[in-house]
């Protein structure tokens, strides 16, 4: 296989959960130049309905599905409408999340719960099911679960967020182990910041960029083009011997010094 070819992504079926904005929405478009057949799963349908046309305009196959992590029913009905349209699904982007930051004193039993249904019972029902169909079509595959420098370091502000972070760390971990001997892999990659709509208030203001320039060692935001390589490198063939690992891209903010 030609080097750069180990990346490609042709003939496989990615599955990209919270691809209606950020994130998700461009490593879908990014899964689909590297020449999967794009299924897209989100809530918001007019945001997944701009997803699918700018997949379409660069060329791509997409499937747009309604749905919502937090139930298992929606989670089965969109991955039955993939397989309905492009086969089993190869590759999991798990991707989904919420993340307001609240202090730890006035988080209620409710935002808890969200929080955890979301960030962390989601990627989990998200995995067993894929791989379930992927143990029984006799495939191989590949899950990446989106975690978070939070997931391995704490920050004020974060307590909900940050445990469901590190519960996906150590999930990929388990995971991983598990599903080895089914060649499913199972890796997490923990992004930094990166301006999205999850946070784009905050890194407008002035509060945001200057602690920004004080704690990250590169001084500057990520950029999504920046997610690119580890993705990539988790969905195809050049990972094929990397499973249980979780990726760090965050300009050095968790090595930033003491
Ligand atoms: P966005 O808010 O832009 O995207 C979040 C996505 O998750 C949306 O597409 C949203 O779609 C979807 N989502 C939320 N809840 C559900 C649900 N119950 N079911 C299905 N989809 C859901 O933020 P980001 O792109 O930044 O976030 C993507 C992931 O990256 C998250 O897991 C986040 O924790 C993680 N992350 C982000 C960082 C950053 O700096 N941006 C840093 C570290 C991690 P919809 O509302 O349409 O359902």
């Amino acid at each position: 296989m030609a080097l750069f070819e180990q990346f490609s992504l042709t003939g496989k079926v990615v599955l990209v959960t919270g691809a209606s904005s950020g994130i998700g929405a461009h490593m879908a478009r990014v899964a689909a130049q590297a020449g999967a057949r794009v299924v897209i799963g989100a809530r918001r349908l007019d945001r997944l309905e701009q997803v699918s046309s700018d997949i379409e305009r660069l060329g791509g196959e997409v499937l747009g599905v309604a749905m919502d992590v937090t139930d298992r029913a929606s989670v089965e009905a969109a991955v039955d409408a993939a397989e309905a349209r492009f086969g089993v699904v190869d590759v999991v982007l798990n991707n989904a999340g919420i993340g307001n930051g609240q202090r730890a004193l006035e988080i209620s039993e409710e935002d808890w719960r969200s929080m955890l249904s979301t960030n962390l019972d989601g990627v989990w029902r998200v995995a067993q099911c894929a791989a379930q169909r992927l143990v029984n079509a006799g495939k191989p595959g590949s899950i990446i679960n989106i975690a978070s420098i939070l997931g391995l370091r704490a920050g004020s502000g974060y307590s909900h967020y940050s445990a469901a972070k590190a519960g996906v760390v150590q999930l990929t971990q388990s995971l991983a182990l598990d599903l080895a001997r089914n060649n499913i892999r199972v890796n997490a990659i923990a992004p930094g910041y990166f301006k999205t709509e999850m946070n784009d208030a905050y890194f407008d203001s002035e509060k945001g960029q200057t602690y920004i320039r004080q704690t990250v060692p590169m001084r500057r935001l990520g950029n999504l083009t920046e997610l690119e390589g580890p993705f990539l490198l988790l969905a195809s063939e050049a990972g094929a011997f990397v499973t249980g690992s979780t990726i760090v891209v965050d300009g050095g903010h968790l090595v930033s010094s003491l």
